[in-house]
């Protein structure tokens, strides 16, 4: 087959721009990349060789090489790996597969903030044109007969023929810009290793560019893991992070254990400190690394973490499974799941010790997992006291998170309810006239920005005896106030509009509205806002139904809201005083229409015809100014 040049997809282009502008002070990490594929591509052909050990063809010393030829000015990764065949030379070397990064570099401008933005996924292969203007694979996958070159200069395309290889495996070989010629020094090259690849668990070897001298080991080549905690510096950890997650910040936890009784694993955890960008995809998958006595065997075993887990990265390694146990065996694995039951005791642990002892890092890692982490207390009944012991939540209180607790310690006398709103941010829940009588009575509140939360609270619907209540759900439901309190309300009960006057003006919008509405009622709900819907007391909460309807959810439309209005406000004073005169019914047509619609702005809803509405509030204003 003659040589083929491709193009790289977009984003790959993109990508390739950015890598070499912004990631060049840290160049050299192009290096731990392709030592990283090298070792990933050897655990996979090791997981590939239990149930296929033909495919070893007799060697089994995994390791990855790095050779130098000064002359030509090239540095060589190799691997005796799992290879590549020409089509995943295409697709593995020319689009970016990870979920997440081809969106995180879709939406990347190229400017300085990105270079953080990169260093959250990893750059990869493609690092390896920070140093080089030329880049050579040469692949043989372990099952074929054949071997292919990928070449590229990285600007745009790339070719692809067929090569030469004796053996199994990949070689990248990196013609090395000008500028770029320590990368041929051996002991540089060493330092590097050391510093970024010495957790590989296995040798990363350096072929001496002298004749006949041996090649020398570079890295501690037994996987971190195994080794004893007082012997793994901080840095070691943190690449090892690096590594396992591609994440690339500084994880917030790092958890190593080891446990020796009846069945015998250990752990190396990381929670990161940020939030990777995967977090969100549909699959929900936790993505820790299943070795079983050093060989890895899978990052999809599920009974290894639940879903609401899915932050933590790192690595848990047995000796009590079989090797050859298949991926499919491991979802109904008993020993599995109870391996899996103590990492998710010993995570849960390591958050309620920083939740109690370090509030402030807890915070910072609420903010990143907080949403994911709620899921569990819907999902895992068994652990749900646990996680809502270390839940944390906005409240209108507005210092800072709260525990339920905490709330609960603070609720007034005679208050019997948790209060709360729900939405889609703080900010906005903050702004919300349902909360205006609350804040007026200075009843805390909790603002639950997430929709995972629309599912938790009325499946445990209640905390402490306390009733989970919306805000924007059924009457508005007070503590009844003190005698001194209700001083302290200044103006709960100032000049209110005649009871007679109010309930006409009720029937006359209930009128008017007719179907649009549930009903129409008089609230003590509002202080600022004239108007707010509300859900009825067995209907589902209004932020709920729009969730469940923009997600395509709902068998039938949602019920109506019930209107209320604030009989303090002088927008309905005034309409109150006007409602008994003769003629008010036509007058209040507009103005209920007006009312209704200003209810379904605030809670970020279109008027139910923009135009109608623009045109009666054109009306009125008009009016109102020609007087
Ligand atoms: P990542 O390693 O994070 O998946 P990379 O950009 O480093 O992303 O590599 C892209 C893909 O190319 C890898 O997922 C793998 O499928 C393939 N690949 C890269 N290097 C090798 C190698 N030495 N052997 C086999 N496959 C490789
Ligand atoms: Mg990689």
């Amino acid at each position: 087959m003659p040589e083929e040049t491709m193009q790289f997809q977009a984003e790959v282009s993109k990508l390739l721009k950015i890598v070499a502008n912004s990631l060049y002070s840290q160049k050299e990490i192009f290096l731990r990349e392709l030592i990283s594929n090298g070792s990933d591509a050897c655990d996979r052909l090791r997981y590939e060789a239990l149930t296929k050990p033909d495919l070893l063809g007799g060697d089994g010393d995994f390791r990855v090489t790095l050779s130098v030829d000064p002359k030509a000015k090239t540095l060589t990764v190799s691997d005796n790996g799992i290879g590549m065949t020409r089509d995943e030379l295409i697709d593995n070397l020319g689009t970016i597969a990870r979920s997440g990064s081809a969106q995180a570099v879709e939406a990347m401008s190229g400017d300085e903030t990105d270079v953080s933005l990169i260093g959250q996924f990893g750059v990869g292969f493609y690092s390896a044109f920070i140093v080089s203007d030329k880049v050579d694979v040469i692949s043989r996958r372990a099952d074929a007969d054949e071997a292919w070159r990928w070449t590229s200069s990285g600007e745009g395309d790339f070719a692809v023929a067929e090569a030469d290889r004796e053996t199994r495996g990949t070689s990248v070989i990196v013609h090395l810009k000008k500028a770029e010629k320590e990368f041929l020094d051996p002991e540089r090259l060493g330092t590097i290793v050391k510093t970024y690849s010495d957790h590989i668990g296995l040798p990363v070897v350096l072929e001496s560019a002298i004749e006949g001298e041996d090649p020398k080991i570079l890295n501690e080549a037994s996987a971190l893991w195994t080794r004893r905690p007082k012997d793994i510096t901080k840095d070691q950890y943190k690449e090892f992070y690096h590594h396992t997650a591609h994440v690339y910040d500084d994880p917030w936890a790092t958890i190593h254990a080891k446990a020796e009784g009846r069945i015998e694993y250990s752990m190396l955890l990381y929670i990161p400190g940020v939030r990777p960008l995967d977090l969100f995809q549909p699959d929900r998958r936790a993505r820790v690394r299943l070795y079983v006595r050093r060989v890895f065997i899978s990052d999809e075993a599920e009974a290894l973490l639940p879903s609401y887990l899915r932050f933590v990265r790192g690595v848990v390694d047995t000796e009590d499974l079989p090797l050859n146990v298949s991926r499919e065996l491991l979802q109904d694995s008993p020993i599995l799941a109870k391996i899996g039951s103590a990492v998710v005791k010993r995570v849960l642990r390591e958050l309620e010790k920083r939740a109690d002892k370090k509030p402030e890092e807890f915070e910072e890692f609420w903010a990143n997992f907080g949403a994911v982490l709620k899921e569990g207390i819907y999902e895992d009944p068994a652990r749900r006291d646990q996680l809502l012991k270390i839940s944390r939540f906005q409240s209108t209180n507005g210092s800072g998170l709260t525990s339920l607790a905490d709330y609960v310690g603070r609720m007034k006398d005679g208050q019997d309810k948790i209060h709360y709103i729900a939405g889609e941010d703080t900010e906005k829940l903050m702004a919300s006239p349902h909360l205006e009588g609350f804040m007026a009575r200075d009843i805390e509140v909790l603002l639950l920005p997430d929709a995972i939360d629309e599912f938790w609270v009325p499946t445990i619907g209640e905390f402490e005896g306390k009733k989970f209540v919306s805000v924007t759900q059924g009457e508005a439901d007070f503590v009844p106030l003190g005698e001194d309190e209700k001083d302290a309300d200044k103006d709960a009960d100032d000049d209110k509009p005649a009871e007679g006057e109010l309930s006409t003006l009720v029937a006359l919008l209930k009128q008017q509205l007719g179907d649009q509405v549930k009903d129409v009622r008089t609230t003590d709900r509002l202080r600022e806002s004239p108007v707010c819907l509300v859900a009825g007391d067995s209907d589902l909460d209004r932020h709920l139904a729009r969730m469940l309807k923009q997600a395509g959810q709902l068998e039938k439309p949602p019920a109506n809201g019930i209107l209320e209005i604030n009989p303090r406000h002088a927008l309905i004073k005034v309409l109150a005083a006007g409602a008994g005169k003769p003629g008010a019914s036509e007058t209040m047509s507009d103005a209920a229409q007006l009312l209704l619609d200003q209810a379904r702005i605030i809670e970020g809803e279109l008027p139910k015809d923009p135009a109608a509405f623009s045109r009666r509030m054109a009306d009125v204003m008009a009016a109102a100014l020609s007087k």
